[in-house]
């Protein structure tokens, strides 16, 4: 097994989904902010609602935490009722955006044609792309994970040049494993980051090489530090255990030790 010798800077991200108020978003970050080491190792990244950007980036200002949204639209403006373009998202100091979540894929008609779009405008106006993707149960089960990885990722960054390819965080999340307390073992992780990061070496070696590629799926800060020890799982994309303050300082530490 490979051990902790990767030199990639590792990305702990926390997905609040549609949870927290402002109110409660700032309650969150009071707590959490003094609870972070200084240096902690690792980019750490808090994903709210849209509602509470301009209040998380107030807090974490000169703190190191990247505030970032959890979808945007590809164009810059338009009529597309109840979208936020990339250029909104950048002057309220938003420094990040999730993209192609499952839950957006499967609930909100999330196509790769679109974040084939919305990765390059993401890149474009200097926001870090976290670019989910993953198998559900049936396509595990039917041994398909391999190609479902290769076709979400090869559609969604068809138009990234490669040499902006590293520029993406991508998040290997099993769809049965979100919110399910059902965690991929570290061999599973491991070996579908390992096929992601191949598909990118296809384009390019060395973006494959730099290129952040994390795992989501119910971690927590019992299992955090057994999965980030391995080389090929570059930091965690965080849902459920990421609300709590002190659970997800756990598992910003788990990636430094
Ligand atoms: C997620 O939604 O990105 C996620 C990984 O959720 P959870 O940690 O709750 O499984």
């Amino acid at each position: 097994m490979m051990m902790g010798m990767s030199s990639r800077r590792a990305v702990i991200a926390a997905n609040w989904k549609m949870h927290k108020t402002v109110a409660e978003a700032g309650e969150f970050l009071d707590s959490f902010l003094p609870r972070l080491d200084p240096d902690p190792g690792a980019d750490v990244v808090i994903c709210p609602p849209y509602l509470a950007l301009a209040t998380a980036v107030e807090a974490c200002a000169g703190g190191g935490v990247t505030v970032a949204a959890q979808n945007m639209h590809e164009e810059p403006e338009g009529a597309f009722t109840g979208e936020v373009s990339a250029p909104m998202l950048v002057e309220q100091g938003v420094g990040g955006v999730i993209l192609g979540h499952s839950e957006r894929r499967a609930y909100f008609a999330e196509t790769d044609e679109a974040l084939a779009r919305k990765l390059p405008a993401a890149l474009d106006a200097g926001l870090l792309p976290i670019l989910c993707v993953g198998e559900t149960e049936a396509q595990r089960d039917a041994e398909e994970t391999q190609e479902v990885l290769r076709t979400q990722l090869e559609a969604d960054l068809a138009a990234v040049p490669d040499e902006a390819l590293a520029n993406v965080v991508i998040a290997y999340e099993p769809v049965w494993a979100i919110g399910t307390g059902r965690i991929a073992t570290q061999e599973q992780a491991a070996e579908a980051i390992g096929w992601a990061r191949s598909i990118v070496a296809d384009r390019s070696e060395a973006a494959a090489d730099a290129i952040r590629i994390l795992y989501g799926g119910s971690v927590k800060p019992d299992n955090a530090a057994e999965l980030l020890e391995h080389d090929q799982i570059d930091g965690a994309l965080v849902g459920g255990a990421s609300l709590d303050p002190e659970a997800f300082a756990a598992i910003v530490a788990a990636a430094q030790a």
